[in-house]
């Protein structure tokens, strides 16, 4: 424990269980000494939602759908007359429906496309707008992306093209941000088996893959990440923003991949 982040107020969106990397940043925030409030996205996450918030010493658990722009404003309205203000926020948010997580691209709907690019990529610039009203005195954006926009990798399909999307945003947005002493990052995880992993086709497979090629020959953690977000989210962070921050075991580097995964 530590008391980089004291004093810091913080609003975590995406916890859905004790599996879900926004528990992995919720934790390491809250061991540095940040006060957090947690979002959860429908009256079925609350009952685990509520209890994860309370172990963390926190009290501030309200709803909000990110497909619903009433919902949207109505979150950062309540947050702003609990807190007043607000130092940073964790967008760890992505969908698209699991039908699509597999088989080819090139056969994406159109409701599916505009569905995943509204959930995963445009929720994040309507939080940004809305989050950059109650930073008065600057602060942080997180959001979560992936390898997939970069690279092809097998399934991934409209969430690799929505990755993409979402990595371009986090440009904009620091530039636009910046001058108010805002900064604006996303940490480009490696696999982690999560609810929202589950959905991807043959996701094992591609967990194992990992493990066997990557330079530290093992899987990311949750814990591993919410360290990486603690620096791009305290002052360690002061200079850097825009940036995309790989926490994938090295991964994305490695030009040869040769170790095949054995039959699982
Ligand atoms: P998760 O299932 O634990 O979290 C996904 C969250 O998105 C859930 O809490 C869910 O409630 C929320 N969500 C979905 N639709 C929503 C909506 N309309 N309104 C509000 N919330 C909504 O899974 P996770 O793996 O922790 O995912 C968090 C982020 O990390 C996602 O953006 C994901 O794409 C990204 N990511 C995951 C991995 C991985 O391998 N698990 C790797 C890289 C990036």
């Amino acid at each position: 424990s530590n008391s980089l982040m004291a004093g810091k107020r913080g609003l975590i969106m995406g916890l859905a269980n004790d599996k879900s990397i926004a528990w992995g940043i919720a934790k390491a925030c809250a061991d540095a000494g940040a006060e957090l409030a947690f979002s959860y996205q429908g009256e079925a996450l609350k009952k685990r939602v509520g209890p994860l918030a309370e172990q963390l010493g926190s009290t501030v658990v309200l709803p909000c759908d990110v497909g619903d722009m009433d919902s949207v404003e109505a979150l950062f309205a309540e947050l702003e007359k609990t807190w007043g203000k607000l130092d940073f926020v964790v967008h760890a948010i992505g969908f698209s429906d699991k039908s699509e997580l597999r088989g080819r691209y090139v056969d994406t709907s159109r409701d599916n496309f505009l569905n995943t690019m509204d959930i995963s990529v445009y929720s994040f610039t309507a939080i940004a707008q809305r989050a950059e009203k109650i930073m008065a005195e600057g602060g942080a954006m997180l959001t979560l992306t992936y390898y997939g926009a970069e690279q092809v990798m097998p399934h991934y399909n409209v969430m690799g093209v929505a990755k993409a999307a979402l990595e371009a945003s986090v440009m904009y947005l620091a530039e636009d941000l910046g001058k108010d002493g805002i900064r604006v990052n996303a940490i480009s995880a490696g696999p982690i088996k999560t609810l929202a992993a589950s959905g991807i086709g043959d996701f094992r497979y591609i967990l194992k893959w990992n493990e066997l090629n990557s330079p530290l020959r093992r899987n990311v953690t949750t814990e591993d990440v919410g360290k990486a977000a603690l620096y791009l989210l305290s002052d360690l962070g002061s200079g850097t923003t825009g940036e995309v921050l790989h926490v994938d075991a090295g991964y994305h580097v490695v030009g040869m991949k040769a170790v095949d995964a054995p039959d699982i």
